[in-house]
């Protein structure tokens, strides 16, 4: 494929590494790559990073025609930048593309075109610690007309982001509440899918947590509103009496590449995972009992988050008396060991820049 790169005549001054926070700074250069019906994905560009102009009738600003990824690439000791499974994004960015009708793009051409963008903006990494790139692929549908229809149109971008370390003063189990009044994804509907429209649909919760203390909702299912799904934008996960259960992918929960890859490291170290319906009554009893050994959230933002309280109807619950448990604290440890290459990666999950 052929990636036409401008490279801009005016860098921009890097920010002071302890001001990162998350999102707030945006790389040089921006990759694109425009799809039509009529000729396909074409035109490939890594270009200075500006504003995007799109027609006020474009289908991603009345309809929510949009998907997205997020993956970090890190700076390694020796000086050199990788990514964590870049091509498992790749191939979710394709599934969501399937279910909102949006043009699907052949897994070398979008793995290319990232790899080339990550190059190309590789003195982006910051190399303090917990610091990584954040990547930001899209895509949104953009026909330049009202009708309600898949579309026949889109572009794919991709933008980068240094970002800070999300533990700055150390791992603190959060308090979470267990949201029982709005879902935020249904069996049928978009849930499995990357899409903002998911997001759109859960602010509100997200919303009325935060204002009452709590950091993130817990999601319960759409239909009966009884059995857990995941936890604000993060996968979530039990250790009951010694098992890992985590719920099942059933169509309304995001399939992390988090959670896929703390899967396969419990295994390895002879964990019983269990990927099954959880029911909140389940997990009130566990936590009652006593047998609710750890509970954390799993996503590339945090990795891993522990949960230190979980409230539901109004009662609270401490969750291993508020501190992080052992099983969470060793999936973090080899988890960012081998993101930023300090331990061997023995899965062969790292790609090298
Ligand atoms: C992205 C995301 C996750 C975590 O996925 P990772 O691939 O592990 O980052 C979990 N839930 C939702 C709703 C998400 O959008």
């Amino acid at each position: 494929m052929e990636i036409k790169i401008v490279k801009t005549q005016n860098k921009k001054v890097k920010p002071e590494p302890s001001t990162l926070g998350f999102g707030k700074y945006f790389s040089d250069h921006m990759a694109m790559m425009t799809w039509s019906q009529e000729k396909g994905w074409h035109n490939a560009r890594i270009v200075p990073f500006e504003n995007l102009s799109i027609h006020p009738a474009s289908t991603v600003l009345h309809y929510g025609a949009e998907i997205f990824e997020g993956l970090k690439a890190y700076r390694r000791k020796d000086g050199g930048v990788q990514m964590f499974r870049p091509i498992e994004n790749v191939r979710r960015l394709n599934r969501s593309a399937e279910r909102l009708c949006l043009p699907t793009i052949p897994e070398d051409m979008a793995f290319e075109l990232l790899t080339k963008f990550v190059e190309v903006e590789q003195e982006w990494t910051p190399s303090n610690e917990g610091t990584s790139l954040y990547l930001r692929p899209f895509m949104f549908g953009n026909d330049e007309t009202l009708g309600v229809h898949s579309v026949h149109n889109a572009e794919f971008v991709i933008i980068a982001s240094p970002v800070g370390s999300y533990y700055k003063e150390g791992i603190n189990p959060v308090k979470i509440m267990i949201e029982n009044e709005d879902v935020r994804a249904v069996r049928g509907g978009t849930g499995y899918a990357k899409c903002g429209g998911n997001y759109a649909a859960s602010t509100r919760a997200g919303k009325r947590a935060e204002d009452k203390g709590y950091s993130q909702v817990l999601w319960l299912d759409g239909v009966e509103r009884k059995y857990i799904e995941e936890v604000g934008a993060m996968n979530v996960m039990f250790k009951i009496n010694g098992k890992i259960v985590t719920p099942m992918l059933s169509g309304s929960i995001l399939p992390g590449i988090t959670r896929m890859s703390c899967i396969e490291v419990l295994k390895s170290k002879g964990f019983d995972v269990e990927e099954r319906l959880l029911s909140v009554d389940e997990l009130v009893s566990a936590m009652k009992d006593g047998t609710l050994e750890e509970a954390f959230g799993c996503g590339t933002a945090a990795v891993i988050s522990p949960i230190g309280e979980l409230m539901y109807d109004g009662v609270k619950y401490t969750v291993n008396g508020g501190k992080i448990g052992e099983t969470t604290q060793m999936l973090y440890d080899i988890l960012t060991g081998i993101q930023w290459g300090k331990v061997e990666d023995t899965f062969g999950w790292v790609y090298k820049i």
